[in-house]
């Protein structure tokens, strides 16, 4: 008989952060898990921002395959900037109300390519039932109309759907989810909403996402973040209460426990429109340590950057090959049927699992002519010039951005990528 799987995610937990709490026992929940489970480091995409980290824990897939490129980016059939919200300032900047539309609505119905499966759409096609807890890529099949009058716009979701108080498909009795997340009342209000599921039993995939760790993160940095991880494993605990206790939630679910992208601290921020403010032809979207450059010409627009200390990679394509400069010095390189060929300085592309995530990003339709990865420390500042100087950011290639902690409490999975956008993840018992 197949468990059950819950997938609990943390927004932006570094394998660093989650290793020390568990250590020292500082999040009781977690500690309990990894003692139940297999530990390992892994490597996400890139960018390794959110929208594009969750939609590859959704499709199984790379940018190529999901087709969401960023935080922020040009969208050339509808010549306008989409805004997944990098900032309150950058939503504004780039239109409030189309900023929200993108980042609620268009992001699963319009922007996340047809032709990939999510892991709430596969399963849901075998008769079994998925749930949702706030995680931003959530494509499903069944229609959900929100809970504010006003907005008659349907979000097509798994069966159970809960998104930030803005649908609900059922009621929960959950307090309000209010965007100011200082206080932790994200993770909070998906607790309540986890407790009511597992004491119903009420699905046979739930994707668990607790987004306060990573604003916290953002805000102190990510060694500065010890406290608000206390919370996130709070409602975590919050599962585990609800099956019982914590080994008949083990009995009856198998986990699958990780985050999203890493955080690394950073102290200066750089503006990479800057660089190209001369130019009416190009377009610029940047946030955090990754930014897109959009205009003809991808190659003059990478030589650009080679003066520009803030941009650690460019990458672009020419003649069916990638192209990794940094500094004037290049790397050439392009898949082949077990990896890949490379000619040039191989230093430029070192990071991890970079060549995949680099062609998967530069074969991304909706990515910039030209994609940039930041050095290390440097932010790049949002359409409204906001940044994390001071705290933690994360969406380069770099290790610190990429890596992050992935557990395993149940069947052992068998990982595969979503290449043939066929499948997700599968585990084999
Ligand atoms: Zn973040």
């Amino acid at each position: 008989m197949p468990k059950k799987v819950v997938l609990i995610v943390i927004d932006g937990l570094t394998p660093s952060v989650f290793e020390a709490a568990v250590g020292d026992r500082r999040a009781p929940a977690l500690t309990f898990l990894a003692e139940h489970g297999r530990y390992e480091r892994a490597v996400t995409t890139f960018p390794s921002l959110t929208p594009v980290c969750l939609s590859s824990l959704a499709t199984g897939g790379h940018p190529d395959v999901h087709h969401i490129p960023h935080l922020v980016w040009y969208h050339r059939a509808e010549r306008r900037i989409v805004e997944y919200g990098s900032s309150f300032g950058a939503l504004r900047a780039a239109g409030m109300t189309r900023g929200i539309l993108d980042t609620i609505i268009n992001m699963n119905r319009q922007h996340l390519s047809p032709d990939c499966v999510t892991v709430f759409e596969a399963l849901e096609d075998t008769g079994l039932t998925a749930a949702a807890i706030n995680i931003t890529c959530y494509r499903g099949r069944t229609p959900h109309l929100p809970t504010l009058p006003g907005i008659p716009i349907p979000a097509y979701g798994p069966k159970r759907f809960f998104y930030y108080s803005l649908f609900e498909s059922d009621a929960t009795g959950a307090p309000l989810a209010v965007f100011g997340r200082a206080g932790g009342s994200i993770d909070g209000y998906a607790a309540a909403v986890g407790r009511w599921l597992v004491t119903r039993d009420g699905f046979d995939f739930l994707a668990y996402y607790l987004p306060d760790y990573d604003f916290a993160s953002h805000a102190f940095g990510p060694e500065g973040a010890a406290e608000a991880l206390v919370r996130s494993d709070a409602a975590v605990g919050a599962l585990l209460d609800a099956a019982g206790g914590p080994d008949e939630f083990l009995e009856r679910y198998a986990v699958l426990f990780c985050s999203d992208h890493g955080q690394t601290r950073v102290d200066r921020h750089a503006s990479l429109q800057a660089s190209f403010a001369d130019s009416d032809e190009v377009v610029v979207t940047a946030s955090n340590r990754a930014g897109m450059v959009y205009g003809p010409d991808a190659r003059s627009l990478a030589e650009r950057l080679d003066g520009v200390s803030a941009a650690d990679v460019a990458l672009f394509l020419e003649d069916g090959e990638g192209v990794a400069r940094r500094d004037g010095e290049e790397l050439r390189f392009a898949a082949t049927e077990d990896g890949f060929r490379t000619n040039g300085d191989e230093s430029i592309l070192d990071q991890p699992d970079a060549l995949a995530r680099a062609w998967a990003a530069l074969h991304n339709p909706n990515a910039g002519d030209v994609i940039v990865s930041a050095e290390a420390g440097t932010e790049f500042a949002d359409l409204a010039g906001r940044h994390h100087s001071g705290g933690g950011s994360h969406g380069s290639l770099l290790t610190g951005d990429s890596e992050v902690p992935m557990l395993t409490i149940g069947p052992s999975p068998r990982w595969r990528r979503n290449a043939s956008m066929s499948s997700t993840f599968s585990s084999s018992t």
